[in-house]
């Protein structure tokens, strides 16, 4: 190493710029407010970073969670089944035949389909449930302690309330579509991983969609994919006979 390549004195941190314009012209672009109280405050400024903070978590077309903040609340979401064992079920809902709404109607019309497919889904679950665009035209909704029974019900209703809506997309011309709609509880005595949550959900939507499009699959039962030996791994034999 030469002299030059290791300067005595490190060089300087270069002097912080806060670019507060581009971060207000972000949110008004965004159709959010400004935040409230003084410009500069720390108060204003807490406020900017929580306005900042949400619209990174938003899907700009839905206003719905986007996929990272889906992400986080899964794993959050794991972290609570596994210690509170209460049932937790994720839908995948994807519609059908999307592509041909493009093809037939073009791109804005069908950006009109996925904005009221959303509000549909946005409108059918609790206060607590967390609903998601997570890609194109598909969607995630993550409902914590959920029965089996309710689950269903929630899924159902979405799929009903798709299919008897119609989208308003100019020209006087209105469309209908349908949703397949998978579900997957999460396991309540064996850690699961989001990666594999997600997949099992997936795996009863395309089987919704084999199945002939606009329907509803839910696995089974709440545990019925967590056997008795994985069981066993968790619970010695005796505080096992506890829990079933
Ligand atoms: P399937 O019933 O099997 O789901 O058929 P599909 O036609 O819906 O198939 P697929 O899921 O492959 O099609 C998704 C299409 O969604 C393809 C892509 O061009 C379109 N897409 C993805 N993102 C957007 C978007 O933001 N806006 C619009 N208008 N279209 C999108
Ligand atoms: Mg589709
Ligand atoms: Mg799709």
């Amino acid at each position: 190493m030469t002299p030059l390549d290791c300067p005595r004195h490190p060089p300087a941190d270069p002097p912080v710029t806060l670019r507060l314009n581009e971060a207000l012209q972000l949110l008004a672009h965004s159709g959010l407010p400004e935040p409230t109280g003084e410009p500069g405050s720390v108060q204003w400024m807490q406020r900017l970073i929580d306005a900042l903070v949400d619209l990174s978590s938003r899907d700009a077309l839905t206003g719905l969670a986007n996929r990272r903040a889906f992400q986080l609340a899964l794993e959050r979401e794991i972290d609570r089944v596994a210690r509170s064992g209460e049932p937790a079920l994720m839908l995948v809902a994807d519609i059908d035949h999307f592509k041909l709404v493009n093809d037939r109607h073009g791109h804005a019309a069908g950006d009109e389909v996925i904005r009221a497919v959303a509000a549909v889904l946005a409108d059918s679950v609790r206060p607590m449930d967390l609903v998601a665009r997570v890609g194109g035209e598909e969607f995630a909704i993550i409902l914590p302690n959920c029965p089996h029974t309710f689950g269903l019900t929630v899924a159902e209703r979405i799929r009903q309330k798709v299919e008897r809506m119609s989208v308003s997309v100019g020209n006087g011309r209105a469309l209908s579509v349908s949703v397949s709609v998978g579900g997957a509880f999460a396991p309540q005595w064996v850690r699961s991983t989001p990666a594999l949550w997600l997949e099992r959900a997936d795996l009863q939507l395309y089987a919704a969609k084999a199945a002939g499009r606009n329907r509803v699959l839910l696995e089974p039962t709440a545990d019925s994919h967590v056997s008795h030996d994985e069981k066993r791994l968790l619970f010695d034999s005796t505080s096992f006979q506890d829990f079933l």
